[in-house]
């Protein structure tokens, strides 16, 4: 039975909200799965092994496969760390799912340099360590998937997350490339832009929107993009609240100037340059 059976997946950040609902889901479909999470807070202060092995125990109690890791991804020796407790517990890494996340919000006027670093660390710098330490696994094994958590705040932009959506859309640029990349070793990259109630959104979003974004929607999507039917790659999802659809970029005809345009010519063409109807999905033009 393909789907995730038997495969080794490695959830970051795993000991709750969304990436416990990702580990639960895939070790009941069969997968092995190594539960990692730093178990610190919201913040990323802190760390803990309690909320990995809460996780792990639940996975057992229901017949599952799981080993709990408590390593900082966002180190490169943490990192790896992580991996080889995949490799050394179950023989391989089939996938990744890079969910580990930390919130330092603020207004940009206030952005302290180690809000934004502590942040880019973690999710951007978090995603390169622990895919670059799966990468020589799924290339030599001809098979690989990778679902990196962005989100709608990197995606569309809001208020107070610079440094977070910063972070989130630099992973649908990592997954972009990986995509390209690992294509001649099936090695499928996508993004999961999730809508869930967690620790992470509790005193973001209004309760009433909340009740109706339970993490168990996330799940299957996060599943699936993981699973051997699934074929696509460097699509970016959003899921939440029982919708799932897809976001991608566009790019119009634009205009053509034949000689250098003068600011004046650029204004007299604005509309031309911006206006999105007709427009088509876009396409790197140097690849
Ligand atoms: P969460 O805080 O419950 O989960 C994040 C987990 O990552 C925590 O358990 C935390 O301990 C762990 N973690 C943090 N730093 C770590 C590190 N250095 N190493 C290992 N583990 C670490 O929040 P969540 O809502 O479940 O978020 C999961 C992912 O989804 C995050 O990347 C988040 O940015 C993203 N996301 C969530 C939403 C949402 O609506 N909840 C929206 C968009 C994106």
């Amino acid at each position: 039975m393909p789907g995730v059976t038997d495969r080794v997946i490695v959830v970051t950040g795993a000991g709750g909200g969304l990436g416990r609902e990702y580990a639960l889901l895939l070790a009941k479909e069969g997968a092995q799965v190594v539960v990692n999470d730093l178990g610190g807070a919201r913040d990323g202060s802190g760390s803990g092994t309690s909320m990995a092995d809460t996780v792990v125990q639940e996975i057992r109690d229901a017949g599952g496969t799981a080993v709990a890791n408590y390593d900082n991804i966002a180190t490169e020796q943490g990192a790896a760390d992580l991996i080889k407790s995949a490799v050394d517990n179950f023989g391989t890494v089939h996938g990744v799912i890079h969910n580990a996340g930390i919130l330092r919000d603020g207004s940009f006027a206030k952005m302290t340099a180690d809000n934004w670093e502590s942040v880019q660390k973690v999710h951007l710098w978090g995603g390169y360590h622990v895919i670059r330490a799966a990468w020589p696994y799924f290339r030599e094994q001809n098979h690989g998937r990778v679902v990196v958590a962005a989100s709608t705040s990197g995606l569309f932009g809001n208020f107070g997350q610079a440094n977070y959506g910063a972070a989130k859309l630099g992973l649908v640029g990592l997954i972009n490339t990986l995509a390209i990349e690992g294509a001649r070793n099936n090695i499928l990259a996508n993004a999961i832009a999730p809508l869930a109630a967690t620790r992470m959104t509790e005193d973001i979003a209004p309760k009433e929107m909340l009740d109706k974004l339970p993490p168990a929607h996330v799940a299957g999507v996060v599943g699936y993009l993981m699973s051997d039917e699934c074929t696509d790659t460097a699509t970016v999802v959003v899921a939440g609240g029982g919708r799932v659809y897809r976001v991608q970029q566009f790019q119009n005809k634009g205009a053509v100037f034949t000689t250098p345009p003068s600011i004046d010519e650029v204004a007299a063409q604005w509309n031309q340059i911006t206006d999105m109807s007709g427009a088509e999905p876009g396409a790197n033009p140097l690849g």
